[in-house]
């Protein structure tokens, strides 16, 4: 980023924010060579994260859907909302470090419930059972055995 005033390459940052509509940030900078401050715009290149459903329909990815979910499976259970939101985060951030362009529905579901485990067991075990459309009972218990290994590995590692 060249100062427009000297030419010289080398300045610093000192104040950045998103414009309005995520599109742009507007950075403030410092030049290190005159000290005059010019302000720059640079374009955040942001495809929009896909969905791909099981019938092979696709659609934006939207973290309600996950917040939604997530807000059902917690119904009556003693969890606050920040630590709900801040779940939902985390999942966001899991499903965004795929790096993926385009990310098979039933992989978010299994981000969802990889982070549902160690969260709540009774929320697990309902967007399980939503997810999974368990079919009949024996599936049921299937998950719950996953559930109950998984309790296991953790007790024995500590
Ligand atoms: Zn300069």
């Amino acid at each position: 980023m060249k100062c427009p005033f000297c030419k010289q390459a080398d300045s610093r940052v000192i104040d950045s924010r998103a414009a309005e509509d995520g599109t742009t940030i507007r950075r403030r900078r410092e030049c290190n060579g005159c000290g005059k401050r010019f302000t720059t715009y640079e374009v955040v290149e942001k495809l929009p994260l896909m969905v791909v459903k099981q019938d092979g329909r696709r659609e934006v990815f939207k973290r309600d859907k996950i917040l939604n979910g997530v807000v059902r499976s917690c119904d009556k259970r003693d969890i606050s909302m920040e630590r709900i939101v801040a779940l939902v985060n985390e999942i966001e951030r899991d499903v965004r470090n795929t790096m993926e362009q385009e990310v098979p529905s039933s992989k978010i579901g299994e981000l969802v419930m990889n982070r549902l485990k160690d969260f709540d067991e009774v929320a697990y075990i309902r967007f399980a059972s939503v997810y999974r459309k368990f079919a009949d009972i024996s599936s049921f218990l299937e998950e719950l055995k996953v559930l109950q290994a998984h309790k296991g590995e953790e007790t024995k590692d500590k």
